[in-house]
């Protein structure tokens, strides 16, 4: 399956997301010189919106060493692609997914029991060790080796003859929170498992336990090889952690056009539920991108967009397809850009700032805007 048969075609309407692949290229390269170790770019979900093939490739050509993603369907997309670089699936798919994985050459994370025997079993039938990456939960409680199990799953994976354990990683619950002890507690059963793999014979060339916020926060965490996702898009991982502040720059610019120009007299309601009003006489803008690409409804009567260079607030319930400005005094035009993220003049609406109103994160706005938009790379 390809995400990119899903892909509207472009210039047919003015709404559209531009992703800026050298930002990319430059937010790669700035978490390696920072972290002064290996890079793994996270693309799973469609490269966080960006678009995984063409984020994936940028990301290679800045020196990543790994691609990794969440499911074998996005790695299949890689590969069809016509991406070599190695790719690491970040959890466990269900066993009926091995021969797929195999065949695409996917690098499985693995836990469970059983699914390390499927895998030992595929490496006895093929006659070629399958390599794998052990994900140790020190934490988080989510996937991964539970604590108790780690000396036994380690002891498995040590005499699986068709097992070549190339990686060993954790991930980390609360990195983007400075002050919290779970996190050096959490190193420090990792550091204790690594051990106990030494003791086994086991030494992977390839110990990771850093998303974004342990790369830039925790130096211990970085080990030999980093996995950012967000930061390479140049978001933030939480608002305590601005992307900025680290030298990243944002990637994606959604940008659309006036499709509709009125003048209405003050009072004047708008939009489902008239939960708003002019508040004097003045211009309202109608602009064509609405819920079903991915402006969150919350945003309504909560967010501003780039408007002739200026700041002008989105009025009204935020409808599927469209959503409304008000201008006030500056009369627009049929025609007129509008910025709902990025830059337009000296101005700059980020991500951040959606989120924060939404009450949401970075994370979930990204991901959340639609098939339906246009992805248009440059760069
Ligand atoms: C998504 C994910 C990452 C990337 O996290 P960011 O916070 O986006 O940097 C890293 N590791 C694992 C296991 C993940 O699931």
């Amino acid at each position: 399956m390809s995400s990119s048969a899903l892909r509207v075609r472009t210039g047919l309407r003015p709404t559209r997301l531009e992703v800026d692949l050298a930002a990319v290229r430059a937010n790669v390269g700035r978490l390696a010189a920072l972290a002064g170790v290996d890079v793994c770019a996270v693309v799973k979900a469609d490269g966080y919106g960006h678009g995984a093939v063409e984020v994936g490739r940028a990301a290679l050509e800045a020196g990543a060493r790994w691609l990794a993603v969440a499911l074998v369907e996005e790695g299949i997309e890689l590969r069809e692609a016509g991406i070599d670089a190695p790719v690491l699936v970040l959890s466990e798919p269900p066993v009926a997914a091995v021969p797929e994985l195999l065949q695409a050459r996917l690098t499985p994370t693995a836990y469970r029991e059983p699914f390390l025997a499927v895998l030992d079993a595929a490496g006895h039938e093929r006659g070629a060790p399958v390599g794998v990456h052990l994900k140790l939960d020190t934490g988080m409680a989510r996937v991964g080796v539970p604590p108790s199990d780690i000396t036994e799953r380690l002891g498995q994976a040590a005499a699986a003859r068709w097992l070549a354990v190339e990686g060993l990683l954790t991930h980390l619950a609360r990195a983007d929170e400075p002050e919290v002890a779970t996190t050096g507690q959490q190193l420090a059963a990792f550091g204790s498992a690594l051990d106990d793999a030494a003791g086994l014979g086991l030494h992977p060339q390839w110990r990771h336990a850093a998303n974004t916020a342990g790369a830039l926060l925790h130096p211990a965490s970085r080990y030999d090889l980093i996995r950012p996702g967000i930061g390479i898009y140049g978001l933030s991982p939480a608002a305590e952690v601005p992307a900025s502040d680290h030298g990243l720059v944002p990637a994606l610019r959604l940008v659309s056009e006036v499709s509709q120009a009125k003048w209405v007299p003050a009072g004047t309601p708008a939009s489902y539920g008239h939960r708003w009003r002019a508040p004097e006489d003045g211009w309202l803008a109608t602009v064509p991108i609405g819920y079903a690409d991915g402006v969150p409804r919350a945003l309504s009567n909560r967010a501003q967009v780039l408007l002739g260079g200026r700041r002008q607030p989105l009025v009204g319930s935020v409808t599927m397809d469209q959503l409304l400005v008000w201008c006030g005094d500056h009369e627009p035009a049929v025609g007129d850009a509008v910025v709902l993220l990025g830059p337009q003049g000296s101005q700059l609406i980020r991500v951040e700032e959606w989120a924060a109103a939404a009450d949401t994160i970075t994370y979930e706005i990204v991901t959340q805007l639609s098939a339906r938009l246009p992805r248009i790379h440059r760069g």
